[in-house]
């Protein structure tokens, strides 16, 4: 039997799977404590981390903890630990280009149609939010709201988790900063209509949350699309099983000056998936972090 799957480091944190290290780093505020569970052959992670962040004038400075274990980069509560495949790991491979439907093989297009349906999409593994429902204090609509701050992005009026705010904030100062020499730009951020964040709701045709929950989503819609496609799931009611072959032209975006500031910030973009959401930021720095 192999004792670990995955590569060991050294860091400051001890000596833990490197991947483990890399996603301590992107939420350096929590506190990890992680020793090796031999009845379950897994490391066992206990986490703190203060429940209001960014609010050094809370009157109460409260901590909260959990206990998850590591399976593989699931953070899985020991619970979970014989569920593992129902989950991806946290810290999955994030394309940052879109892939091109010119260059789709006809089984490339019979798996995504597979991915794509009702059916599938209720049954298929997913993301584990055990982290995020830690981080966030995401357990349900009323603690999360207490976390849930107003704020402007662009002049837009929006609603996001309060851990987001600092760099949601440096997206905005560095997009206006260079839109001030880039009349291209300024026109992009002129055309954005709304960009709305926090939202209590299931991901469509599963039962699992939507990051908007945890109000680290931020979906971008531009006043006019002008006959665009934006999202897959609206392109698959206009036009049908063919939709992920909707050429990348015909596709609205926000620019890759702006997708890559997002990205610089810790955000991925909905656009890069197959099952594609050109108008939707999610906050992720483990996917866009390369530590
Ligand atoms: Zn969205």
């Amino acid at each position: 039997m192999m004792l670990y799957d995955h590569e060991m480091r050294f860091s400051k944190f001890g000596f833990y799977p490197k991947k483990l290290i890399s996603l301590m780093r992107c939420y350096p505020d929590v506190e990890y404590k992680a020793h090796f569970d031999l009845s379950v052959w897994d490391w066992e992670i206990y986490l703190t981390a203060n429940i209001f962040e960014n609010r050094p004038d809370q009157k109460y400075n409260a901590k909260k903890h959990a206990t998850l274990y590591w399976a593989d980069g699931r953070m899985l509560p020991r619970s979970e630990l014989s569920n593992k495949s129902k989950y991806w790991s946290l810290q999955y491979k994030y394309n940052d280009s879109t892939p091109d439907p010119k260059n789709f093989t006809r089984e490339d297009i019979e798996r995504i149609k597979e991915f794509g349906s009702s059916e599938n999409r209720k049954n298929q593994a997913g993301s584990p939010m055990f982290f995020f429902d830690f981080l966030y204090s995401a357990r349900s609509r009323i603690i999360i709201e207490d976390h849930v701050v107003k704020t402007s992005f662009l002049g837009k009026k929006t609603k996001v988790h309060e851990r987001i705010v600092p760099a949601l904030k440096n997206v905005e100062k560095t997009i206006l900063k260079a839109a001030a020499t880039d009349s291209e730009l300024k026109a992009i951020v002129e055309s954005f209509g709304s960009a709305d964040a926090y939202h209590w709701r299931e991901i469509r045709d599963t039962s699992r949350k939507s990051f908007h929950s945890y109000g680290i989503a931020l979906d971008i819609l531009p006043k006019k699309l002008k006959g665009k496609a934006i999202y897959w799931s609206w392109e698959k009611d206009r036009r049908g099983e063919k939709w992920m072959l909707t050429p990348l032209e015909e596709r609205w975006t926000p620019g890759k000056k702006i997708i890559k500031i997002f990205e610089n910030n810790g955000f991925i973009w909905g656009g890069n998936w197959i099952i594609f959401d050109c108008m939707h930021f999610e906050y992720h720095p483990e996917l866009v972090n390369k530590f």
